[in-house]
């Protein structure tokens, strides 16, 4: 239980390895998407402009206090299907900018994006800065999926100041228990040897329950939305400051719990006034 400054002020200097992980994909198939919405960790989750239940998901998500990014499909390089609000580099700047901007638009309470294939987009400096002036204008992070290793969105995205980070792991291309096991290990390890990891999956049921035992199990890492760990690296230059009895990020990390267990307990109460009123 916190009781004051003074205690936020004592979170630890040396942080402990910390692992980002984002779910991709979410939007087509509700009960698949759920289940990530109902993970208890901290999490970011991609979702698809325009489909059936993103913005349903993206409500429940930010309730629950995870991150919501627009998981926005880029043109790949072996002509695989893209859904709808799909870049392509055969569109000029206004098309390309109003079909980002209305997929932005569709994502409640967004804070960054990722691509969605793109390993022939992500190649092209050209597409790829409309990209960046476009988050620089609506103040989103990007996050490069990394689909191809030829991608100039991490380098773009430091060019225009832009907070970013890349893809380390893929969780879950082969889905077999081994090989989620083997995956997620690796992203451990990363985190242990370098202060972090990015690691993105999928809502498949296999990932799902998978990380539905492994999270618990996660010792001496700390699990981080992809907003939270970019917020707290800037507030990091102000941790040599001795006047503050506080730091403000961990005040607002504090404010944060509150309300989402505020947001719980109204839930709960509700329920059980219904309960009440339906009894005879
Ligand atoms: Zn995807």
């Amino acid at each position: 239980m916190l009781s004051g400054f003074g205690q936020l002020a004592a979170q630890p200097t040396q942080p402990l390895p910390q692992l980002i992980i984002i779910i991709d994909d979410i939007g087509n198939n509700y009960q698949l998407g759920k289940r990530i919405v109902d993970l208890p960790a901290p999490m970011t989750l991609a979702f698809l402009p325009h489909t059936p239940f993103a913005a349903k998901l993206a409500e429940q998500s930010y309730l629950s206090g995870k991150d919501n990014i627009l998981h926005a499909p880029m043109e790949n390089t072996v002509a695989a299907p893209l859904g709808p609000g799909a870049l392509t580099q055969d569109m000029n700047q206004q098309a390309f900018t109003s079909t980002l901007n209305t997929s932005i638009a569709a994502i409640p309470h967004i804070q960054g994006i990722n691509n969605h294939m793109g390993s022939a987009l992500t190649q092209l400096p050209e597409p790829m800065n409309w990209v960046m002036d476009t988050l620089k204008q609506h103040q989103l992070y990007f996050i490069d999926s990394l689909t191809t290793s030829q991608s100039v969105g991490f380098e773009l995205a430091k060019q225009h100041d832009i907070p970013v980070l890349k893809r380390d792991v893929f969780l879950d291309n082969d889905v077999s228990a081994e090989a989620l096991e083997k995956q997620w290990q690796q992203a451990v390890r990363l985190a242990r040897k370098r202060g972090h990891a990015v690691l993105i999956g999928h809502p498949y049921k296999e990932t799902s329950a998978f990380l539905q035992q492994a999270i618990p199990e996660l010792e001496n890492v700390e699990l981080i939305t992809a907003a939270d760990f970019l917020l707290r690296q800037a507030w990091q230059a102000f941790a040599s400051n001795e006047a503050l009895p506080y730091n403000r990020y961990w005040l607002n990390q504090h404010k944060k719990t509150q309300r989402i267990d505020n947001n719980k307990n109204q839930k709960q109460s509700q329920y059980d006034a219904t309960l009440i009123s339906q009894l005879p």
